[in-house]
This record gives structure tokens, C-alpha cells and sequence, in this order.
């Protein structure tokens, strides 16, 4: 029989991993084990195939929810992973990024305590550290850029909120609405040539970076479009250096460049 009578007990514990921002060799030595061992893996939407190529034994499960296209709804999602852990001794529930960050991680808990199964996190990797890694610019830097936010843009209600609660701030889930986030930002008291950096599919072999400043911002749009993208705001989205031009720099470069010579027509 497929669905377990309520008074059966557990007979597995969930592994909730993060798979990183995306591309596979991002995960964990320790998410990669958990994988291997994986009698059953519910995942978001990721695209990297190889991340299966992890869990070779494991039934796949794809729950394709990103951003607020809710494929598969969160009730579903909590009462899926119970059902899974009274069949399966492993049960991994694959994350993007890290499971902590936005990954809606307290409602699943709080489902698996409440049916007493036990349970596991396994960090990763959250977009806005692969955002870092790909532009090469660290999120603290001595001094000035003492602290740093998550935020989300977006509330429950789906309006975008922007506030200046740190000396850099990461968005997550703005890329739809770059302009308005603008807006938001100088209203907020960020001076209008604050360094901005949008960064989209970061960890991925066809990220993309560039630089804005709030007044800007709107102009990244249509680069980034459809791509999940994270937005740095403050002393940590400033470029360190002119240093040699990695995948992501490359367009930074070639928009400062075009920008420059926009300035002295
Ligand atoms: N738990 C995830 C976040 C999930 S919310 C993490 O820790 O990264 C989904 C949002 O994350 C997206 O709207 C986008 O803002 C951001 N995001 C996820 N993957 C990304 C990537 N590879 N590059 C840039 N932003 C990303």
C-alpha cells in the first residue's frame, strides 16, 4: 500500500541539502554522500542533470518551484516528504543554494516534527556567496563594509520592500522588478551612485554580472531577464579591481567601456 496509516511510525529521516547555486560540482562533499545514499530525492527546479548523476540509486522526484511560480504547493510539498519518510530510510530534499536562505526550510521542519521524523540540514552554497565568488567581490571588506544583509524584495503580498539595514545588502527574488527596487533604494537613503551589482545564474558556467547604481538599475533588465538574479547593493557590490577579466568580468568590463565612452560623447 502506497499511503501509510496514520498510526505506522517513521521509518526514515530527511536530509534536506543544498545543492548550491546550480551547477553540480557546487554541492557539498557531505550533500554529495547523503545523495549517493538517497533512497528518494524531492528537488526544486535544478537544471544541472549531473546533480542526479549524484543519486544514482534514488527515485527522482522534481517539485519545479521557483521564485513565486508555485508548480507544486507548499502543503503538498510538506505532506509528500512525511509520506516519503514512513516508506524510505533516506529521504533527501534537494535545495538550491542553501536550505536556510529563503528556501521555505521552517515550514517542512516544523511538518516533520509534528509526525516526529527525524531530520537533517546540510548547508550549500546561497546565491549571494556565488554572486561574490563570480564578481570577485568580497561581501565584507574592512572598515566599510562591516555588514552584511539577505533580504528578500518581495513580500508575501507580492509588493517589493527595500530598506538600508546594512552596509551591503543582498536581494534575492527582485529580478523582475529591477526599476522599482531602484526607487526603492533611493528612498530608502542610498545615494544615487551607490555601486549596484546584479548578478544572474551565478555559479553557472553563463553568469552574468553588471554594474548600475540605483538610478540605474532599471537598465539591467532586460540583460538578466528570466535568469534568477541576485541584486548587491552597497560597499561590497563595488569592484575591488580592474584585475583579469574572469567569465563574469568580461561583461562588467565591456559595460564600464561603453558607458565610458557614453560619459565623453
Ligand atoms: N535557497 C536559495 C534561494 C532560494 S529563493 C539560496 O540560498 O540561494 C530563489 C532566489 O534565489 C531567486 O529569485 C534569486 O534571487 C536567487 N538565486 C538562486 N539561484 C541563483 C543564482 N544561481 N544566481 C543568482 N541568483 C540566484
Amino acid at each position: 500500500m502506497k499511503d501509510a496509516p496514520p498510526a505506522r511510525g517513521p521509518t526514515g529521516r530527511v536530509v534536506f541539502v543544498g545543492a548550491g547555486p546550480g551547477a553540480a560540482d557546487l554541492v557539498t562533499l557531505r550533500g554529495a554522500r547523503w545523495l549517493a545514499q538517497a533512497d528518494v530525492v524531492l528537488a526544486d527546479a535544478l537544471a544541472d542533470p549531473s546533480l542526479r548523476e549524484l543519486a544514482p540509486q534514488a527515485r527522482w522526484i522534481d517539485v519545479g518551484k521557483r521564485g513565486f511560480r508555485h508548480a507544486t504547493g507548499q502543503a503538498a510539498i510538506d505532506a509528500l516528504l512525511v509520506g516519503l519518510a514512513h516508506e524510505h530510510a533516506v529521504v533527501v530534499r534537494l535545495k538550491g543554494g542553501d536550505p536556510s536562505v529563503f528556501g521555505r526550510l521552517e515550514e517542512e521542519l516544523r511538518a516533520l516534527a509534528a509526525h516526529g521524523i527525524p531530520s537533517e540540514v546540510v548547508p550549500g552554497v546561497t546565491a549571494a556567496l556565488a554572486a561574490a565568488a563570480a564578481t570577485r567581490r568580497p561581501l565584507t571588506r574592512r572598515g566599510r563594509g562591516r555588514s552584511v544583509s539577505l533580504s528578500t524584495a518581495m513580500t508575501r503580498e507580492g509588493t517589493l520592500v527595500a530598506g538600508r539595514t546594512a552596509d551591503t545588502e543582498v536581494f534575492y527574488m527582485a529580478g523582475r522588478q529591477l526599476a522599482v527596487l531602484g526607487r526603492r533604494l533611493l528612498a530608502a537613503g542610498w545615494a544615487a551612485d551607490t555601486p549596484v551589482c546584479v548578478v544572474s545564474r551565478a555559479g553557472w558556467p553563463d553568469q552574468l554580472a553588471s554594474d548600475h547604481t540605483p538610478a540605474t538599475l532599471a537598465e539591467a533588465g532586460l540583460l538578466h531577464a528570466g535568469r534568477p538574479t541576485v541584486v548587491a547593493v552597497g560597499a561590497g557590490a563595488a569592484a575591488v579591481a580592474r584585475a583579469t577579466p574572469g567569465p563574469a568580468m568580461t561583461l562588467m568590463l565591456a559595460q564600464r567601456q561603453s558607458s565610458a565612452r557614453a560619459a565623453a560623447a
